[in-house]
């Protein structure tokens, strides 16, 4: 006899829990099915994990560069076992309050692989759950490019993750945010890091300013790159992997990490047999993220776009409430806050100038790029970039790009202006406090707004 629910959801990373706990605090009946560990990607394999090693990097950077700010400190080492024990630690803490909120919130949870056996049930072992209606969010998995097999010296994220010990030198494929995140940590740690990038740039979904402040900075802290070049071959022994590029050059390291995108993880679950419409392994889904199968929804990082956490929260969020009658506002996808860890970080929300250059027209948009060297906090912390608007001109900024150290933490604001079309010169009139790097979003809206303060007309 099956268990019945309002919504059976599969997988319980942050498309799916997100999508568990605002479903149940609507009142509806929910199981949750997960075959690993609640948090899934972000809070196991992804965000937090990696995060916490970049942490460690920046104390160990502070650490090297201490006697220019007059502190005496020496890095003596980085104790591998030591940082993965503080990661875990941050990542334990979160794991068990994750868990603690899904039980207090009278969420159905179900440990096991789940796989779709009609449109409305989820089969698990020999257990069946029915839901009016069933949500999928089994998430995505590292993929690697033909003949390159994972193993040994060559590894994705997943077990660049698990290593205890710190590698001499590294070969990073692939520069957008994985690889280039990876690469920032392993040159913190004292690593010899090259990046191989197929494309003509690092970073290259971003605006290209900011890849090209981004490479200078990586120049800077001696991380080699090869940009518009494919990997032709790579073979490992004991000692090294060698990789020869399609220009002919080879290189060779300790380790090489594949970090060129992740796949949906959507084949052996019974999709496409219950007539779940695939694209390539994507699920494709209409404006409400129902999928070709009437009361089947697919959320996170099966749906194609981009492959962040909060854009899984938000669709969670979206389903839940969709399902509930409460009419929300479709996600823009362009609205969704983007952010690189490595250093310097890199944070944009919003179209880049190309983008909006094709949208509205080459006379149509204005762009600005306020330098953080006019920034009291920047000089303070000795971080060096940039904040580029990109205007519809005279009316909404339609694209914000940050690059320099935590400009991360700028987001929650440039994600507000983009979201809430503020023009220049709604932003000219607030203050932001002094001194902060805040204060350059500040400036360059200033600027745009036609009175710039600290910036040059
Ligand atoms: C190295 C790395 C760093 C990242 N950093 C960031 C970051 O800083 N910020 C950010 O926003 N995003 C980041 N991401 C991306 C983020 O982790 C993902 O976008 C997010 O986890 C996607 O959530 P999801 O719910 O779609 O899938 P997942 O988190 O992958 O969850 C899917 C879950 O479904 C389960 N599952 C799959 N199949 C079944 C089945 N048949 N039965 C039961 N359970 C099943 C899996 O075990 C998994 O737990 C990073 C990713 C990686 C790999």
């Amino acid at each position: 006899m099956a268990q019945q629910f309002d919504v059976v959801i599969l997988g319980g990373g942050s498309g799916g829990y997100a999508c568990a706990l605002r479903a149940s605090q609507l009142g509806m009946t929910v199981a949750l099915i997960e075959k690993d560990k609640l948090g899934g990607t972000c809070l196991h394999r992804g965000c937090i994990p990696t995060k916490a090693l970049l942490h460690s990097a920046e104390v160990a950077d502070n650490t090297r560069e201490s006697t220019s700010f007059g502190v005496q400190a020496t890095l003596q080492g980085i104790d591998m076992p030591a940082v993965n024990k503080y990661r875990d630690s941050v990542v334990g803490r979160l794991y068990k309050g994750l868990q603690g909120l899904v039980k207090s919130r009278d969420v159905t949870y179900v440990e096991g692989t789940g796989v779709l056996t009609a449109p409305n049930t989820v089969t698990v072992g020999d257990e069946q759950y029915t839901g009016r209606t069933v949500v999928l969010a089994t998430g995505s998995h590292p993929r690697t490019l033909p003949g390159l097999e994972i193993g040994g010296r060559i590894m994705t994220s997943d077990q660049a993750l698990q290593l205890d010990w710190v590698p001499q030198s590294v070969i990073v494929l692939g520069g957008g945010v994985i690889g280039v995140e990876f690469a920032s940590v392993w040159r913190s740690f004292g690593s010899d890091v090259r990046i191989v990038e197929a494309l003509p740039r690092l970073v290259p979904s971003e605006d290209e300013a900011a890849s090209k402040a981004l490479e200078r900075a990586f120049r800077k802290r001696k991380i080699a790159f090869s940009t518009g070049v494919r990997l032709a071959s790579a073979t490992q022994d004991e000692h090294q992997v060698t990789v020869t590029l399609e220009d002919g050059t080879s290189h060779s390291a300790d380790l090489l990490l594949v970090a060129v995108g992740r796949g949906p993880t959507t084949e052996g679950m019974g999709f496409a047999e219950n007539g779940v419409s695939l694209d390539r392994g994507w699920v494709t889904v209409d404006g409400h993220l129902q999928t070709s199968v009437p009361g089947v929804y697919a959320v996170g990082d099966i749906v194609p776009g981009l492959q962040l956490a909060h854009r899984g929260f938000a669709q969670g969020i979206y389903v839940a409430e969709h399902l509930a009658g409460l009419e929300p506002a479709p996600l823009d996808e362009a609205g969704i806050p983007r952010v690189t860890y490595c250093e310097p970080e890199v944070a944009s929300v919003g179209l880049t100038e190309t983008q909006a250059r094709e949208k509205y027209g080459d006379d149509a948009v204005t762009a600005y790029e306020y330098n953080l060297g006019g920034n009291g906090k920047s000089q303070i912390l000795g971080t060096a970039g940039f904040i580029k608007l990109v205007q519809q001109k005279d009316g909404p900024v339609v694209g914000i790009h940050m690059v320099g150290s935590r400009m991360g933490e700028q987001i929650g604001e440039a994600e507000l202006i983009y979201n809430w079309e503020a023009t220049p010169q709604d932003v000219a009139s607030l203050l932001h406090a002094h001194p902060t790097q805040n204060e350059a979003l500040g400036e360059a809206h200033l600027a745009l707004a036609g009175k710039p303060l600290h910036a040059h007309s």
